[in-house]
């Protein structure tokens, strides 16, 4: 494994820099910019007459970075496999190049990861908010820059969140804040316009999480048709077990969102076993769980 390491927002682009200086297969744009302006990257593979694409969003959470880690393992594994022509999870890396694209959001909360890293810079314009929060202690931040849980912030039983956050008195800060309106987060407001955009070609979704080892892939019981078959595969080759999201997991997540607004499959993986942040040990047999997935994934769709 290369990167069994945590990776803040400049360790990660510099990785990425790298690998698409090496690998001409492998595209690097972005997705738009966090609250603090940094570009939120977009890894692309896939030939251009790739039909179908999935993609794949790690850490919307800052406790959750391991996943970050991850991607980078797995966008290096595949760009190495179809330039040496090699089999990846028994199949034929340059075919599933041609025929199908990966999207791959490895960081999607920059800033949240850059505060849990390093915490807050005395020139960020919302340094005393946030300082008032925290105490300085960011430990369990897993937020954006000003105090939205991200996971929260899409348009899926938004309103209904809202009454609970009431009652269990959530205001911003390190985690379960949902914003002050569905996309109101330009980290969610850029990954849900991407999505719209490709909406036919996107044929599912997997969101890395951390931590307890099952996923999710139903919202109040509902899914697009194709999910009880992949959720079958998810189960056989991650060895997760299929889980219902409950008390505050129900409301406005991601996959919530996929399912309900936009009939797409989608997968939720809680990577990994123990309390968050998990330690960097865990990365390689994380990836081993995912490994098989991770490459199937689009010709399940
Ligand atoms: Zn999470």
């Amino acid at each position: 494994m290369i990167f069994e390491k945590e990776l803040d927002y400049t360790e990660m682009m510099s990785a990425l820099y790298e690998i698409t200086r090496k690998h001409s297969c492998v595209r690097l744009s972005y997705l738009g910019n966090s609250i603090l302006s940094r570009p939120i990257p977009l890894i692309t593979i896939g030939d251009k007459g790739a039909k179908g694409a999935v993609l794949y969003v790690a850490t919307h959470h800052a406790t959750e970075s391991l996943c970050t880690s991850v991607m980078l393992e797995f966008i290096n594994e595949y760009a190495c496999a179809i330039e040496e022509n090699k089999r990846v999870s028994q199949l034929n890396s340059r075919l599933l190049y041609e025929t199908r694209k990966f999207y791959i959001i490895p960081m999607l909360n920059p800033d949240g990861v850059e505060y849990r890293r390093h915490g807050i810079d005395t020139q960020n314009p919302l340094y005393e908010r946030i300082m008032k929060i925290t105490n300085g202690d960011f430990s369990a931040w897993n937020a954006n820059a000003r105090g939205v849980d991200l996971n929260h912030n899409y348009d899926a039983y938004f309103y209904e969140y809202k009454t609970i956050e009431k009652i269990k008195e959530i205001t911003q800060g390190p985690s379960k804040y949902s914003g002050e309106s569905p996309e109101s987060e330009p980290e969610v407001k850029a990954l849900c316009s991407f999505i719209r955009y490709r909406s036919d070609e996107i044929k599912g979704v997997i969101s890395l999480h951390s931590q307890g080892e099952e996923f999710y892939y139903t919202s109040r019981g509902m899914c697009p048709k194709k999910s009880e078959f992949v959720a079958r595969f998810v189960a056989r080759m991650t060895g997760y077990i299929p889980a219902i999201p409950n008390d505050t997991a129900e409301y406005g997540g991601l996959t919530d969102w996929l399912i309900k607004e936009m009939d797409i499959p989608a997968f939720t993986l809680e990577c990994g076993r123990g309390k968050n942040p998990l330690p960097v040990s865990q990365i390689p047999s994380i990836y081993l769980h995912l490994h098989d997935i991770l490459f199937s994934f689009p010709i399940l769709l």
